[in-house]
Order: C-alpha cells, then structure tokens, then sequence
C-alpha cells in the first residue's frame, strides 16, 4: 500500500552535545567559552528597545556585516552571515555541493558534514586521517564534487599549515573548498588572505567559541564577492531574516572589544597549555590541540570508563562511541579552576 512515509525526506540528525538542565556542573562538552561576552553586550541587552522586536530585522545584517569587515579590514561584499556558522555552512553545501561527483572531508571530523551531506543528496567520500589524526593533502588531489576541511580540525584540534591547505586549493580550482575555521583563534592560522587569490575559497568562522555567544547563533563566511553573492542568492530563497535583532547588533557589539576578544583568547590558550602539561602528567596522550579543547585517550584506562566516573562527578565531557575515536575523551578548556578540579578527579580515577 502507498503511503505518505515513502516520501517523506528521512534523516538521522546531528545529535549536540547535551544541555544539562542541572546547575553546578562542569561542563565541558560543548566546546562553550567559559567567559561571559564582552561588556558591551551587557549594557546594550539591558538598554534594548523592545518595541522595535515588532518589525523584521534587518535581511541584509547591514550593522553585524560592516562591523566584522572593519576588524577583519575586508569588503563587506566578501561577507555573509548566518544563524552560527551551522546555518552558514548548510547553505553554502546547498549552494555549492551540486555535482555528482563525491565531495570530500575526513573519516574523524565535524560529524555535522555528513549528516547535510545525506539531507541534501550529496554523494561523499570521507578520507581516513593518517595515524596520527593528521590531514594528508595528497588524499585531496583528485576529481570530487568539493571539499570541506574544519581548520584547526575537530576533534582532534589538529591544524593543518596553510601551505598544505594552498595545495588543496591548487588542486581543485574547478569545486569550492570550504576551511571550517570555528577553532582558529586559539592558536591556528587564518587562510583568509587567500580568498584574494583563490575565487573558489570560502572561509567559515563563528561567534560561538573565540567570542563567547554560542547562545546568540552567530557565524560567518568570507569569499570572493562572486562565491558570497551566489550564497546569498540561496540564502534569500530560503529564509530571508535568518538573524534575529537581538543577534544582530550584539554581534557588532561584541566584536568591536578586540581588547577584551584578546585577553579572553589568551586566557584561554594559557590555560589550555598548562592543562596539556598536566594531562601529559597523568599519561594521557593527545596530538597538539590549536583549539579550546584537548581530545586525548589513556592508555590504561578506557574512554568509557573516565567519562562515566567524571560524570558521576558532575564533570560532563564529550565522548563518541564511533571506529578509531572511542577511547577519546574531548574536554573542553574551563576556567582554570574548573580544569583544577577536572586534573584533580582524574587523578582520583587514574590512582
Ligand atoms: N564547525 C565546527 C568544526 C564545530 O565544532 C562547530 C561547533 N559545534 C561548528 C562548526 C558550529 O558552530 P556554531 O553553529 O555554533 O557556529
């Protein structure tokens, strides 16, 4: 008999990183940044004028747009923003995955790739890292529909220089390779200069972790003013106010504060060093995070067993039950404090 459910678009989605609804636990699973906004966002939230929330927002995110082109000193028209860089990176796979050739990303990535892949019909292929969770650029070189590479990658928080990333890109002028760069600012590179040189770049960053506004879903893209235009094309045929008010001018509040955008990161990195140093200690072992978190396993202790002890702890860490990365443990970088009492607790179970 025919049914409806033939047709209807089935999926298996991303599954995030839980949300407890308990408070004081230690939660670093979600790769959130452990320090509130900046300042300004504060003063603007409670100054805001709720009357205006009656009219749409504004469908180009003139405001948010111009701001990010002053402090990455770029033309607007080589910037598009989204509902973080989730909503960014969706659309730029509807846009630009529409070949029947496979489109390329690793075997241990941001598991959100596949699951557009399979929602937008896209044939894929995922490219096993070497041993040592590393991008081989060679593996890139051959016909496919496109590529997608999160830089530094998650969750190994591995980078990749940007000279192999050039390679990728003299490889593959004919598809769009995408750098996911959520994690950049703690610690990798930028490939953005090489939008200037490469029209088929299209460079991904997000609000969510270097930013501290996970919870506002702001993310960005930058590219040659063609690859933007045919993005936005997309984008007004779907949903022309995909960012909300609020959204909108907290952005550009928030990414006015270099100062603060500074000293936070580094905070951040420092700490993350130091907890290396620690882990390392401990027996731990982990590839050289450029990220705010450290995915590592140890080698006398399963993955599964120190996420459930921390757990019962209250410590929450993210964990994947999936080939070659079951016995890693991603934690994301706290306070110091926080990752004092997360190195005090593993030294309890590891005794
Ligand atoms: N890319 C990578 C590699 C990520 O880890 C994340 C965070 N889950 C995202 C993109 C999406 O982040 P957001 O939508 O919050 O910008």
């Amino acid at each position: 008999m025919m049914s409806y459910e033939e047709f209807v678009r089935k999926v298996i989605p991303y599954t995030p990183g839980e949300q407890p609804k308990i408070k004081n636990i230690i939660k670093l699973n979600t790769n959130e940044n452990p320090y509130p906004p900046a300042p300004a966002v504060a003063k603007a939230l409670k100054d805001m004028d709720y009357s205006e929330f009656r009219k749409y927002p504004d469908p180009e995110c003139s405001l948010l747009v111009e701001k990010i082109a002053d402090f990455y000193n770029i033309d607007s028209k080589k910037i598009f923003v989204g509902v973080g860089s989730d909503d960014v990176l969706s659309m730029a796979f509807l846009t630009f995955f529409n070949s029947d050739k496979p489109i390329l990303f690793p075997d241990i990535t941001y598991s959100f790739y596949d699951v557009w892949a399979k929602l937008y019909r896209i044939p894929y292929e995922q490219i096993p890292l070497n041993d040592d969770f590393e991008i081989e650029p060679a593996d890139y070189f051959r016909s496919n529909g496109g590529i997608v590479i999160a830089n530094p990658n998650a969750p190994t928080g591995i980078m990749l220089p940007n000279d192999a990333i050039e390679q990728i890109l003299q490889k593959n002028p004919d598809v769009v390779v995408i750098v996911d760069e959520a994690y950049v600012d703690f610690g990798g590179e930028s490939v953005l200069p090489l939008i200037e040189k490469y029209e088929n770049l299209l460079v991904v960053q997000t609000f969510s972790k270097s930013r501290s506004m996970a919870g506002m879903r702001i993310g960005f893209a930058f590219g040659s003013e063609k690859l933007i235009k045919y993005l936005s094309d997309v984008k007004f045929s779907f949903n022309s106010y995909t960012m909300n008010q609020p959204s909108l001018l907290l952005g550009a509040l928030a990414i006015e504060d270099k100062e603060y955008f500074e000293k936070t990161r580094n905070m951040i990195i420092a700490t993350r060093e130091r907890v290396k140093l620690q882990l390392k200690e401990l027996g731990f072992v982990f590839g050289d995070s450029r990220t705010n978190f450290i995915f590592a396993k140890h080698p006398e202790k399963s993955g599964k067993e120190i996420f459930e002890k921390l757990r019962e702890k209250s410590i929450i860490v993210r964990r994947w039950d999936a080939p070659r990365i079951s016995e890693y443990l991603r934690i994301t970088i706290g306070t110091d404090e926080e990752m004092d009492t997360l190195i005090a607790e593993l030294k309890t179970i590891l005794s």
